[in-house]
């Protein structure tokens, strides 16, 4: 197999022999060159010196003959041996002959002119081979010159390309698996690396691709178990029977059941990822669905019909911490209409009731008088106690009166200036006999000399309501105080007690209908504070019930000052 190590080495080993292949050309070449020069030197150059010698030698014969005589015969004996041209050895030879005559007696000057041109000759053969031998040297080099040339030029396109294109075999995988890599962190599972080779790039692509085939297969297995979770949920949702709305914590639309797109008149695609604060500008429920912060039932009109709704905010927070929120809203108009039935049948029973009740009060009231007849003790205090009895089912007949009121939505209020001093001597003179029976004291504190606007029967009523509750929760001998405050707006009157008070849990229930606290053992129904809070709103005022640090409870309400008071 082909690796990345072996393909570099290769490369390197590449360049190095042509590198190599240049180099030993040009060296052949450079040895072929000094060859030619070294022949045309041995062969004749030499030659020619000892000619050059030969003929200075004989031109010396007159000045040193002994010397000159053995300067000629040492440079025949040198020239001799280095014959070397075709036709040299010949004159060489024919040059020793006549040479012969320079010691006999033969010698004269146009032997030695023959002689000079014998030597001549061998000059001139050697200069004709050094000239002809010096064309071949050049034609070498120029030969070399030219191959050097063409080969310098080859390897150098050879090593430009391979250098051009070598770093590629490294960087291309590397680019693909960049690119890789990045498809990975944009979620696309399923690009895949094309390479051919199969060398450790090859390798590294293979498990690449093995990785995201593996990745593919998990996001498509998770994506499937989110798309079954999701249809689920929205199979859940929309099984509701409550209209629902669900809104994340960067207050978007996270869904919203058939039942919700019904109230709201929309379609899923015009909520279902849209802002919270975008739709809230667009569609009115549902801007009043988010910015309605009470608990009150609230009324949609629906298939032309009006439909009680209430809505229950819930936030549903996350692991990590973020918080999403669901809307609940609620159908209860057939709550409502039953609720609407009990208060008409309630108003109607007590209404009925009242009538027979009154009629036997009149009947109880004509029995104890004398002019009738005479009734034993006994009798006298079975009368008592029955219209004890009738009086205390007036009362509870009065107040599911009021209640019904109430509920009806049919509480009239008369405004008038109501001066608090008669409200309390009112409300005493009602509860004085139930006082005295335990020995209770009833003080009243008047701070304020103002009067109030509000309804006179319904203000005795509810401090009537005050004075009852504090003579039930009072100990025998103990003290009720009536307080009268005001400001420059509104007057506050409350009724304190030394009885046990109200456990802390139940202070925010005591003004819902129907609460007694649990343990409570005394008679009542439970509705008196409920109708009290009614009342006092009505007449644009509040109620509030606290307990005395030391002991026993103080009930208040604070209604607006008579204008001008
Ligand atoms: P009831 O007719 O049953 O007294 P109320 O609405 O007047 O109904 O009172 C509701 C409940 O509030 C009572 O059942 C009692 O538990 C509590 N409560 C009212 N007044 C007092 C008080 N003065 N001290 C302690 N608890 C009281």
């Amino acid at each position: 197999m082909t690796t990345v190590k072996s393909k570099i080495r290769a490369g390197t080993i590449f360049l190095f022999s042509l590198l190599l292949i240049s180099g030993g050309i040009g060296i052949y070449y450079l040895v072929q060159l000094k060859n030619d020069a070294k022949a045309i030197l041995a062969n004749n150059y030499e030659s020619v010196e000892y000619c050059q010698r030969l003929l200075s030698s004989i031109d010396s014969l007159a000045i040193d003959r002994e010397k000159s005589i053995a300067a000629i015969k040492a440079n025949v004996k040198a020239q001799d041996k280095n014959v070397t041209e075709p036709g040299e050895k010949e004159l060489t030879a024919s040059l020793a002959e006549s040479l012969k005559i320079i010691d006999s007696p033969d010698y004269t000057t146009e032997n030695i002119l023959s002689i000079k041109n014998k030597i001549r000759e061998i000059i001139r053969l050697n200069m004709a081979a050094i000239e002809t031998k010096n064309k071949k040297a050049e034609a070498t080099a120029e030969k070399a010159l030219r191959y050097l040339t063409i080969i310098a030029t080859v390897i150098f396109i050879i090593a430009i390309t391979f250098s051009y294109n070598f770093p590629f075999i490294i960087t291309n995988p590397i680019r693909k698996l960049t690119e890789a890599i990045r498809q990975i962190e944009e979620k696309n599972y399923k690009y895949r690396i094309q390479l051919e080779q199969k060398d450790e790039f090859g390798q590294m692509a293979n498990a690449y691709n093995s990785m995201a085939a593996r990745l593919e297969y998990f996001e498509s297995s998770n994506l499937n178990k989110i798309l079954f979770e999701k249809s689920r949920a929205e199979a859940v949702i929309n099984s509701l029977q409550d209209a629902s709305i669900g809104i994340d914590d960067k207050n978007r639309i996270l869904f919203a059941n058939d039942q919700a797109l019904q109230l709201l008149g929309l379609q899923s695609g015009d909520i279902v990822g849209h802002s919270a604060d975008d739709l809230k500008s667009e569609n009115d429920l549902f801007r009043f669905l988010m910015e309605d912060k009470s608990q009150a039932p609230f009324k949609i009109v629906v298939s032309n019909r009006e439909n009680y709704f209430n809505k229950e905010i819930l936030d549903i927070r996350q692991k990590d911490g973020s918080g999403n929120k669901m809307i609940i809203i609620k159908n209860i108009t057939s709550f409502k209409e039953l609720d609407v039935a009990k208060t008409n049948f309630i108003a109607t029973i007590s209404h009925e009731l009242k009538t027979p009740l009154a009629s036997s009060d009149f009947g109880l009231k004509l029995l104890e008088d004398e002019r009738i007849g005479t009734l034993s003790g006994e009798q006298l205090n079975i009368i008592n106690h029955l219209k004890d009895d009738n009086k205390r089912m007036l009362k509870i007949l009065s107040e599911l009166l009021n209640m019904a009121q109430v509920e009806s939505g049919k509480i009239e209020i008369r405004t008038e200036t109501v001066d608090p001093a008669v409200i309390v001597s009112q409300a005493i003179d009602t509860i004085e006999k139930a006082a005295e029976e335990t020995n209770i004291r009833i003080e009243t504190i008047n701070e304020s000399n103002t009067t109030v606007k509000g309804d006179h029967e319904k203000l005795i009523w509810v401090l009537n309501n005050f004075l009852s509750n504090a003579v039930k929760f009072s100990p025998r001998e103990g003290m009720i105080l009536i307080r009268i405050k005001s400001d420059d707006k509104n007057l506050v009157m409350s009724v304190e007690d030394e009885g046990p008070g109200i456990e802390h849990g139940y202070i925010n229930h005591i003004f819902t209908r129907y609460f007694k606290a649990p343990g409570n053992t005394q008679p009542g129904n439970g509705l008196g504070l409920a109708i009290s809070k009614d009342f006092i709103e009505a007449m644009n005022g509040s109620i509030k019930a606290e307990n005395k640090s030391g002991h026993g409870a103080v009930f208040s309400f604070r209604i607006p000052l008579a204008q001008g008071s």
